[in-house]
């Protein structure tokens, strides 16, 4: 069982009007930090202190460092977004399973908005020996991160529309091997749906209350029972999910 402990704000900083990255000091917890895993991170303040944590991947490692790309879009996201290098916040992790890595592979990335830190991080450790397409989608310009091709919902980056539209080309055009995605539930269906007899792990942005397994909040089926997100997961095999159940 992971220890609820503070971690020291190393870096916090804009990187643009939506997304911030927040690097954190954890000399004994980086080196455990694979892509796919996550923390549950809670900022220091009055304001959300009988507030549930808030699941992050984990984007990357530097040495003693863990870093978080992060998306303000709630009052738990925008309280991280403030936190200043030296303060201390609530961190609980790494929590979840991590991505199976491939060798010599035509390797597909699929992401949709926030999906694309834990992408990003299992990209850095496939592309030496791997051939990689990214492909991610967003709704507009501020969701979109370095990658292959990029999709918009509404125009204002990359193309117009949603990041799975091309995938039947792209399957074939680049002899895909094995896809990862990150996403919301219907990119990963979409991706799924589109390309059933390629090895497929998805990690699952369900909502998520405690984390640790004990209240069954983010369940998901999967196989021929439920399994929770946070404990089971993030990363499943997508060809396990009973997609029509969802
Ligand atoms: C395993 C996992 C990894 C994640 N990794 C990242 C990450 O790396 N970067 C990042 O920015 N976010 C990530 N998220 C999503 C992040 O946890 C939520 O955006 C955050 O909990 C929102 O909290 P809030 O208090 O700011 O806003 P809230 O007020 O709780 O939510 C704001 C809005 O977002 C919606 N929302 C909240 N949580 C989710 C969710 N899980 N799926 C879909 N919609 C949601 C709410 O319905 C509401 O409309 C991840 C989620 C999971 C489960």
């Amino acid at each position: 069982m992971p220890r609820f402990l503070e971690l020291k704000v190393a870096d916090c900083k804009r990187l643009n009007a939506d997304y911030f990255e927040l690097w954190l000091e954890a000399p004994s917890l980086a080196p455990l930090c694979k892509p796919g895993m996550f923390f549950e991170l809670k900022a220091q303040t009055a304001a959300q202190e009988r507030k549930l944590f808030k699941p992050i991947s984990v984007a990357g490692v530097l040495n003693d460092r863990i870093s978080f790309i992060i998306k303000a879009i709630g009052p738990g996201t925008r309280a991280l977004a403030e936190v200043q290098p030296g303060e201390t916040l609530f961190a609980l992790g790494p929590l979840g399973n991590d991505f199976p890595l491939v060798e010599g592979k035509n390797v597909l990335l699929v992401s949709g908005g926030v999906g694309w830190p834990p992408l990003g991080f299992l990209s850095d450790l496939l592309k030496e020996r791997n051939k990689i397409t990214h492909i991610h989608g967003g709704a507009g310009a501020s969701d979109i991160f370095p990658c292959d091709r990029a999709y918009t919902v509404d125009g204002s980056a990359g193309e117009k529309g949603l990041v799975t539209q091309d995938l039947p080309q792209i399957l074939t055009d680049q002899n895909i091997d094995i896809i990862y995605s990150c996403g919301p539930l219907p990119m990963i269906g979409a991706v799924q749906k589109i390309a059933p007899k390629i090895p497929h792990f998805a990690s699952l942005e369900a909502y998520m209350a405690c984390g640790l397994g004990a209240c069954h909040g983010c369940v998901v089926p999967v196989g021929e029972s439920y399994l929770r997100v946070c404990a089971d997961g993030p990363v499943f095999n997508a060809a396990d999910i009973r997609w029509e159940e969802i």
